[in-house]
């Protein structure tokens, strides 16, 4: 009698999971556990939106298992503890689980796998979430990549995987009786507070929600992804990435589905993207994840050492700013867009991300950590590896990032990239009697404009937080004194 526990992590699936597929030989009994014990992550422990999906996510999954014959067990606390207590009384003979990249659960995984392993229990690890598979990709001198193009390259020549993904189990085998379990409300991850009506309208989490979402993207706009992916005003790019990061959908999935697209458009006329641009898209957060990997303290030290002493202002300083910026109250309407958009939707278009950042790090002088901890708690795909690359790339100090003299201008940006205004219109709509040419810049508006809006600025807009020629200047200074 071979009994098998299945730990589902950020692993949200039955079709394609590697872990699985390995629980289930030979197995008469599955055990699928949960385990909530967010203080093992600590400091990053997920946030508000997080815990949003992830509520959500784990009742899609129990839903699919109890479908198959199962059902998802849930525990809350230590999970050494929790694993050897159902271990002992389930007599399981073997734990699978898919790896995680960030430090503090690789080292948690690794006291586990150890402590396990010498109490007799056979434990496996299988990747689930990556192209690359275990792939020691290594420069010509056998360190780490620092820089994207040469790491999508060794990507390229390493070659991704051509297996085909597998599909959910029809039925599942049962798991053991007796096992003490706990609600999924008993973890308390919804809000008291209804903040998260938006989520709703915005997000399916789940399994379903990830192909479905998959599905649209391939059908209404991977073609025109490369033309359509900086543009906050369109659905242009995929909305996987909570998805993503709860492993509701798995990259080889994503493989097969470009390369089936590949097929359907192969001779067509007139046919957009491949898919490539995409593809290359997804390599970024593979870079990510290896990088945090690799450099794993770098969650919150720069990547370039230089920075370690950066004059960043001080927080406290700073306080006011801070919070309208947190608010979408800056008075910079590309800005205070972004930041409604990602309080009610807890997502955030990447262009805009951009935006927002070099605000918070440039302008307004502010440590990338501060930005990085409010996108943490509010952001339904706050990912670690993902989150500490794109804030470090902003300010300047990350692996491969934007020279830090390169400031964004966050009218130009507006500008160019919502060129009708609809996005900023949208999210604030406040100034959207404004035309277009005024949009990004209700302060330089002639009052007779700006009454004919029903604007009167200072009460129903914001004066803009900071002048951005003059923090720029002091932002140019400030990297003078490091350089
Ligand atoms: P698509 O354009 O459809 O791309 C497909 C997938 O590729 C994404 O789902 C994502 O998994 C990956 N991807 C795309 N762009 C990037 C990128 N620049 N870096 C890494 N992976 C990428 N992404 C997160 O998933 N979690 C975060 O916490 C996060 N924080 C960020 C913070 C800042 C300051 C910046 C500038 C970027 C951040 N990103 C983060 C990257 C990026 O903004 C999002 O992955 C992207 O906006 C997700 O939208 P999408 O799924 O429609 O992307």
């Amino acid at each position: 009698m071979t009994t098998t526990l299945l730990w589902f992590r950020r692993d949200l699936r039955l079709s394609d999971n590697p872990a699985l597929r390995a629980a289930l030989k030979d197995a008469n009994h599955l055990i699928p556990l949960y385990i909530h014990a967010p203080d093992e992550e600590a400091p990053w422990q997920p946030g508000g939106a997080s815990h949003w999906w992830l509520h959500h996510s784990l009742g899609a999954l129990d839903e699919s298992l109890r479908k198959r014959g199962s059902k998802l067990l849930i525990a809350q606390g230590d999970s050494l503890a929790i694993l050897k207590r159902i271990t002992e009384q389930a007599k399981v003979n073997r734990i699978c689980w898919n790896r995680l990249p960030e430090p503090a659960n690789q080292r948690r995984d690794q006291n586990l796998r150890e402590t396990l392993t010498r109490l007799g229990i056979e434990v496996e690890e299988h990747e689930a979430n990556r192209l690359i598979e275990g792939a020691p990709l290594m420069t010509g001198g056998g360190t780490p990549y620092r820089v994207f193009t040469p790491f999508w390259k060794a990507m390229q020549t390493h070659g991704f995987p051509q297996d085909r993904p597998t599909g959910a189990p029809k039925i599942l085998p049962s798991p053991p009786g007796k096992i003490a379990t706990s609600s999924l409300d008993s973890l308390k991850l919804l809000p008291n507070i209804g903040w998260d009506q938006g989520f709703y309208e915005a997000w399916k989490p789940g399994e379903a929600g990830a192909q479905r979402r998959f599905k649209q993207f391939l059908q209404k706009a991977i073609e025109d992804y490369p033309e359509w992916r900086d543009r906050p005003d369109l659905l242009g790019t995929s909305r996987l990435s909570p998805h993503l990061h709860f492993g509701e959908i798995g990259p080889r999935q994503l493989l097969q589905g470009i390369a089936a697209h590949r097929d359907e458009v192969s001779g067509r006329r007139g046919r957009g993207s491949d898919g490539t641009e995409w593809l290359r898209q997804l390599a970024w957060r593979e870079f990510a994840a290896y990088l945090l990997e690799h450099f794993p303290d770098t969650d919150q030290a720069p990547y370039d050492s230089r920075f370690r002493d950066f004059p960043w202002r001080d927080r406290a300083q700073a306080q006011e700013q801070l919070e309208r910026w947190q608010k979408g109250q800056t008075g910079i309407p590309i800005v205070d867009a972004g930041m409604r958009e990602l309080w009610h939707t807890g997502w955030m278009h990447n262009r805009v991300r951009m935006i927002v950042a070099s605000l918070l790090t440039k302008n307004l002088g502010l440590h990338w950590l501060e930005g990085a901890r409010w996108f943490w708690d509010t952001l339904v795909d706050a990912d670690l590896a993902n989150n500490g690359m794109g804030w470090q790339w902003c300010a300047g100090c990350g692996a491969d990032a934007a020279p830090y003299f390169r400031i964004f201008n966050p009218l130009r940006q507006g500008e160019r990239f919502d060129p009708h205004g609809e996005y900023i219109r949208y999210w604030v709509p406040e100034i959207a009697g404004l035309p277009d040419r005024k949009l990004n810049t209700p302060w330089e508006t002639e009052k007779k404009l700006l009454s004919g809006a029903g604007i009167r600025l200072g009460k129903d807009y914001p004066m803009p937080i900071v002048d951005l020629a003059a923090t720029r200047k002091s932002a140019l200074e400030r990297w003078e004194r490091i350089r």
